[in-house]
């Protein structure tokens, strides 16, 4: 095991430990019966420093179950606690370890979670596990994010762990190891807001800046720059959410990192038919986290962030609450402003024009009407291909075309740039649920796990455009409007 260790290429540190000890709990992954592989991200592995083809050994089989403890590891479960649908509560990772933080040979420092590695103290009523269906939901999700060009965790392996957890059924273990900028979310804030003193506050405050901000570290009014910093961030991931129709299914606190990545794939899932109140996950009976409100909860789970900031922006509450509230304002716009732009690029605009947005919006609207394939529609618009669209019979929707098409005209750039602009931006593939459905249902109910790096080869570059992905995406889509994602945590 040594020798192993010695070339697996670890290189962990563990600069969050050095926190009070208020935001953490030391903890050994809970050893299982017989884990093998599901899925390994050699690439990933690669550009982590790590040699994926030890890894590869029964040894990284060994690690990536949390039967053994990788060279340097110090695992420990992080305290957070947020809001769930709209409640507080104590969160926390109930069923996951950071194992340390592995600084890549570019000199990046990315945390190395285990997902479904046993029981922490902040499991509550949980067993601490999690099934093969989730995990490569998240391992296949985050992929196809990453080849989008989204800010995304990322995940480096599944492994099965041999045991059955039990949920409405038995299910098959796994175990994902998730690697990400960081695990500091809105929660982790507002847990050091509501339990910890603002000397604790600061702390993690003063840690996130140095890890993330450190552009702002310099600042008089640091931690109001900090507060902006993450607006921005986040305004920019949410806005490529909806240019792609990315629902995430659970936007509780808990669930936004402080990074800007998208993080903690649960019942997420990429909208077919364009409609704003579409909803997939089977939790989310009101709604809450429709594709067309996440833009909102992205800003109501922002406030919460500021609130958690208030002692720090200053010293009389009554002022710190006016800073929180001016800087919360600027969310909608710098929204707005992403969204534009990835709107105008999807349509092959290059210049502005002040009715752009109401071209785009009439767009959105007709694919409502006449219920169309939101990234199918792009992709015809791109390719040129008309009579492929649902739309083309549509005398409304012929209208919008040669308005866009006189748009088109009134800019200096050619057809070919135009063409290579919308292809840069609007997906050829997603991972679409059915597709995606019948690779996790292989995997858990015959333990086949061959279709799953071949989803994987054509969602890796979605803007590729090659005749496979054409063929893949041009499949007729079989939209079921009952389509429900599951938690099954
Ligand atoms: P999630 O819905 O995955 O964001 O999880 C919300 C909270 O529930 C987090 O604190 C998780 O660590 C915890 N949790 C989810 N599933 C389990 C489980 N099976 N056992 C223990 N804790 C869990
Ligand atoms: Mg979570």
């Amino acid at each position: 095991m040594e020798k192993n260790d010695l070339n697996a290429g670890w290189n962990l540190e563990h600069s969050y430990a050095e926190l009070p000890e208020t935001f953490y709990t030391r903890q050994q992954a809970v050893a299982v019966q017989s884990p093998d592989w599901i899925i390994f991200n050699q690439t990933l592995a690669v550009s982590l420093g790590l040699n994926a083809d030890v890894l590869q050994c029964p040894e990284g089989t060994a690690i990536f179950a949390g039967n053994n403890i990788p060279d340097g590891a110090e695992p420990l479960a992080q305290a957070y606690a947020g809001h769930q649908f709209g409640n507080f509560n104590m969160l926390g990772d109930g069923r996951a370890l950071l194992l340390g933080e592995q600084i890549t040979p570019q000199g990046d420092r990315v945390d190395i979670q285990l997902k479904g590695s046993g029981r922490t103290p902040y499991s509550r009523g949980g067993d601490g596990r999690a099934a093969v269906g989730p995990m490569l939901r998240e391992y296949i999700i985050s992929e196809a994010m990453a080849g989008l060009g989204i800010p995304t965790t990322r995940s480096l392996a599944v492994v099965s762990t041999g045991e059955s957890i039990y949920r409405e059924t038995e299910r098959p273990g796994a175990i994902l190891t998730r690697v990400a900028a960081s695990h500091i979310r809105v929660a982790t804030f507002q847990y050091a807001a509501q339990f910890g003193s603002v000397e604790d506050l600061r702390a993690l405050a003063d840690y996130t800046i140095h890890r993330h901000f450190s552009q702002v570290e310099g600042n008089e009014q640091r931690y109001l720059s900090f507060l902006q910093e993450v607006i921005k961030l986040q305004a920019h991931l949410v806005a490529k959410w909806q240019n792609v129709g990315f629902i995430h299914g659970v936007m509780n606190t808990d669930n936004m990192a402080i990074s800007g990545e998208t993080i903690d794939y649960g019942p997420c899932a990429f909208m077919d038919t364009y409609n704003p109140a579409t909803v997939f996950s089977s939790i989310d009976r009101q709604g809450r986290y429709a594709y067309g409100n996440q833009p909102y909860i992205a800003g109501w789970n922002l406030a919460r962030f500021a609130e958690t900031l208030l002692p720090l922006l200053h010293e009389d509450e009554e002022q710190a609450v006016q800073i929180a509230q001016d800087a919360i304002a600027q969310f909608s716009e710098h929204y707005h402003h992403h969204w534009l732009t990835g709107m105008r690029a999807k349509l092959g605009l290059f210049t502005e024009e002040a009715e752009d947005e109401t071209l785009i919006k009439d767009l959105l609207d007709l694919m409502e009407k006449h219920a169309a394939d939101f990234t199918n529609t792009f992709v015809t618009l791109t390719l040129n291909k008309l009579e492929t669209s649902t739309l083309s019979d549509e005398s409304d929707f012929k209208e919008w075309h040669t308005r866009w098409q006189d748009r088109l005209v009134r800019q200096p750039e050619s057809s070919d740039e135009v063409m290579e602009q919308m292809k840069r931006n609007n997906p050829v593939v997603i991972p679409r649920n059915e597709k995606v459905e019948e690779v996790l249902e292989r995997a858990e109910q015959d333990g086949d796990y061959s279709l799953i790096q071949p989803l994987l080869d054509i969602l890796q570059r979605p803007y590729a455009y090659t005749p496979e992905q054409e063929a893949f995406g041009a499949m007729p889509v079989s939209c079921d409007p009952s389509y429900k994602t599951f938690c099954g945590t």
